[in-house]
């Protein structure tokens, strides 16, 4: 059975490197009808906190990642934080030191340091050279009797490679010499990382372990891990790193990095989701626009690149506009109208304002990429700044092009009433009456269209005419619409 996890260090913000890795995580969980496990690898106690554990969940809860064991909603191979498991990696240490793999190292720390020195000067790789690999018996029961404090080290094979086949980077290999014997538990009988990775991924039966390209390192010590305390190995998948545009290692002085800050912005969690997928995969056609469900029918991780991936905050900007339009009417309606509601950027006026917010919605989210834009496209469609319309190099030439004649019939046409009588009929009313006006003025097409568009909504240009006076009509700004008014 498939069975993958995410094991988050809850040491910070969920960023979007770590929520492409869950998302990859899931993708292949669901895709091959498997498990998706969370874990919470706090063993670094100074720097790991609660508050960070409950925000990374929440980040993966508003992505939609759902996972199948961990905190939250149990399972058969909890706990699932590391800190719960301590005895569990006590008696797998005790195991490799019984069978000979690992052995008690008693040196000080100084001595350490001289070692690392001498091999410094030697210009030799920095590997344990003590006595402590080759103690005898007899050597090691007077330090115990002492009560000298002592760490596991592991005893790496002494020559040779390793070798692990990665399903994204093909066959990866290490030479031993230069690694040297390292510590699995340190004298406090605080076990290290690499060592409870391996525990962990061994005993909650993972069989693919998919994280980023950055712990290869950590790979060849835990698969050494692996085959000392006789466990089979999981498949290895490590995904490329997440880019700047300028090809450096994404960071925070590239803007915002973590999910909870595109949460903030308005982004949609469904876009984050598209996009991020696409930071290294591809379903192999021109085709980028994926919801979870479909990406995970599609995904697969032969597809996954090896190469970098870039992380381009326009092209997120934009894909969030294509899910923004993709969401049904009376969704949209309801997210934008409650935003609406709540900064009160449109009042209880003449028609009910539901009406008007679904109206305003239509016609305005096609030049908008973002929930939180939409205040700003409201308000400038009902805005009437004719004054500077008309100043503008575009504005003087139409009023060169007779804009006063137009403004003229316009006028007539609102004091005689029958401008306001076709509003009130709607959509028909207006084309009825725009009709009969081109008529009168043997004008149509841009010469008669973008005069009354600067006479009516006091700018040159906005989303589809008809639809933008219905609308200033009803919601009853600047009067509607007394040219006069400027
Ligand atoms: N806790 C590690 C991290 O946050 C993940 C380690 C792993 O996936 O093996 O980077």
């Amino acid at each position: 059975q498939v069975r993958v996890r995410f094991a988050p260090s809850p040491t910070g913000n969920l960023h979007v490197g770590g929520a492409r890795t869950a998302l990859f995580n899931y993708l292949f969980a669901r895709s091959k009808g498997g498990k998706f496990v969370l874990r919470i690898e706090d063993t670094d106690l100074e720097r790991s906190t609660k508050e960070s554990e409950e925000a990374v969940l929440q980040d993966l809860s508003w992505l939609g990642l759902d996972w199948d064991e961990g905190p939250g909603v149990g399972g058969d191979y909890g706990p699932y934080r590391q800190s719960e498991r301590n005895s569990l990696y006590k008696q797998y240490a005790d195991k490799l030191l019984e069978s000979g793999h690992v052995y008690r190292c008693f040196c000080s720390n100084e001595e350490l340091e001289k070692m690392k020195e001498i091999a410094k000067l030697k210009q030799l790789p920095p590997v344990y050279t003590g006595k402590w690999a080759t103690a005898t018996d007899a050597e090691v029961q007077k330090e115990l009797e002492k009560g000298t404090p002592y760490t596991y080290r592991f005893r790496v094979p002494k020559d040779g490679s390793l070798k692990i086949s990665d399903l994204i980077r093909g066959e990866v290999s290490w030479n031993l010499d230069t690694l040297g014997d390292f510590v699995i538990m340190r004298s406090n009988g605080q076990p290290v990382y690499n060592f409870c990775v391996t525990v962990d991924d061994a005993t909650m039966a993972i069989s693919h372990v998919i994280r980023a390209e950055e712990h290869l390192p950590n790979t060849l010590r835990q698969a050494l891990i692996y085959k000392a305390l006789g466990f089979s190995m999981p498949y290895f998948a490590h995904v490329s790193l997440i880019l700047a545009p300028d090809r450096s290692k994404l960071s925070k002085r590239h803007g915002a990095t973590s999910v909870g800050q595109f949460r903030e912005m308005g982004y949609l969690p469904q876009a984050m989701v598209n996009y991020l997928a696409l930071l290294g995969w591809g379903d192999g056609t021109e085709n980028e626009f994926f919801t979870l469900k479909q990406l995970v029918e599609k995904f697969t991780i032969e597809r996954v690149n090896k190469s970098g991936a870039i992380f381009d905050s326009t092209k997120l900007r934009w894909m969030n506009g294509q899910h923004l339009r993709a969401i049904p009417s009376n969704e949209l309606t309801k997210l934008i109208g409650e935003r609406w509601k709540s900064t009160g950027i449109l009042t209880e006026s003449k028609g009910p304002i539901n009406l008007l917010e679904q109206e305003a919605i239509q016609l305005l989210k096609d030049g908008i990429d973002l929930v939180p834009d939409s205040d700003k496209a409201l308000s400038n469609l009902l805005s009437y700044p004719l004054r500077d319309t008309l100043t503008s190099s575009e504005g003087k030439s139409i009023v060169e092009d007779n804009l006063s004649e137009v403004a003229a019939h316009l006028l007539a046409a609102y004091d005689g009433g029958e401008l306001l009588a076709a509003l009130e009929e709607g959509h028909a009313g207006w084309q009825k009456w725009v009709k009969g006006f081109g008529k009168t003025l043997k004008r149509k097409g841009k010469s008669l269209f973008m005069p009354l568009r600067v006479l009516l909504t006091g700018k040159l240009h906005g989303p589809d005419m008809g639809a933008s006076i219905l609308l200033i009509h009803k919601a009853g700004t600047h009067g509607i619409v007394s040219p006069r008014a400027e």
